[in-house]
């Protein structure tokens, strides 16, 4: 694992953003299928960019362009374009939170055709695919390094861009609660909250908000769920899955199942969790957390995914018991220190 940026490393991000030419086109690119984080940092970041007066400017992430609701009122939101809107050959391109090239879809070409390619994640399997890779591995969010960069670039934090950086914030700490949530992080809260936003209003809308027919489908899903004590080296593993069929009779969006592992993951019984969430047919995107003993980011790696240690995911094919049992070969293998 590389560390964290080094002054070199900031400094070239910060004269690739201030020797822009003054009509420059910059484009800025989150992860498929965008979390909190990938568009928070991305809109955030874009804010900032509006406030140095970038004029030409585009936001947006590969596949179908919908956002998903928890997000539907974050600002900056007028920014993002469908991908084939994305400028061709921008000067500048931003990615925001994309741990490979893989997590960027059909605009990963922009990493070609743009001028500059600047990197911005927190992922330690991070590939350092830009020009100029922002990566720190330590960082609690992506936010963290769009605020650092944005505040050496001299934007100063105003409402609109806290907010989505807050979204960032609170959707990667799992609000506060995991390992990550250092000192500093709570001082970015801190200084993000006082612009004044609203951080009650945000996390319901964020995290506590959903509709009846997702209340249902969680209960189906969660009614399922199988618990393995002895896999995992007798760590164990608990597990469910959700197919488009069950999205279709609750007429629920995918987006609602992001929120499924976080019920599944506190079994006391169990270090690791998974949900395997229906794509289309044959193809699932599983989700997975640990607690500590397993490096799950591990497992996704092997399974050609990737993320962090207690929190990682990967695209599965076949049924959900192929994908499963492939997790399970793989776990044995992860266990740390192993
Ligand atoms: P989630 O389970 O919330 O979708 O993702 C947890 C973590 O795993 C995130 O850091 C995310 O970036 C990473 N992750 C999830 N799915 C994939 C995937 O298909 N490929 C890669 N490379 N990372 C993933
Ligand atoms: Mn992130």
């Amino acid at each position: 694992m590389t560390g964290a940026p080094v002054e070199a490393d900031w400094a070239a991000a910060v004269a690739a953003v201030r020797d822009l030419p003054a009509d420059a086109r910059v484009q800025l690119i989150c992860h498929v299928n965008p979390d909190g984080d990938a568009l928070g940092s991305m809109l955030g970041f874009g804010l900032g960019l509006r406030q140095l007066g970038v004029r030409r400017l585009r936001a947006t992430f590969p596949g179908p362009s919908e956002v998903p609701e928890p997000f539907r009122a974050l600002p900056g939101l007028d920014l993002l374009v469908p991908e084939e809107e994305a400028y061709p050959a921008p000067e500048l391109v931003v990615c925001f939170d994309a741990a490979s090239e893989s997590r960027l879809g059909a605009l990963v070409d922009r990493l070609d055709t743009a001028g500059c390619a600047l990197v911005l994640d927190h992922h330690a399997s991070n590939t350092r695919f830009g020009g100029i890779n922002l990566v720190d591995p330590h960082a609690a969010a992506t936010s963290v390094v769009a605020e650092e960069l944005l505040t050496r670039l001299g934007v100063s934090l105003d409402a609109a861009i806290a907010e989505c950086l807050y979204v960032a914030l609170t959707t990667d700490t799992g609000s506060f609660r995991f390992e990550a949530t250092t000192p500093a992080v709570h001082e970015l809260a801190a200084r993000l909250l006082a612009t004044g936003i609203r951080p009650g209003d945000i996390s319901r809308r964020v995290f506590d908000t959903r509709p009846f027919g997702a209340v249902r489908l969680f209960g189906e899903a969660l009614g399922r769920a199988r618990l393995e004590p002895e896999a995992a080296g007798g760590r164990g593993l608990v597990w469910t899955y959700a197919t488009l069929d069950d999205l279709a009779r609750h007429g629920q969006r995918p987006y609602v199942l992001e929120a499924l592992i976080d019920s599944v993951r506190c079994t006391a019984e169990a270090d690791v969790s998974c949900v395997v969430k229906q794509v289309r047919p044959g193809e699932w995107a599983v989700s997975m957390r640990s607690k500590g003993a397993v490096d799950v980011s591990r497992v996704a790696v092997a399974l050609g995914g990737g993320g962090h240690r207690f929190a990682a995911g990967f695209t599965g094919h076949g049924s959900v018991d192929e994908v499963v049992a492939g997790i399970r070969a793989e776990l044995d293998k992860a266990l740390i220190g192993a």
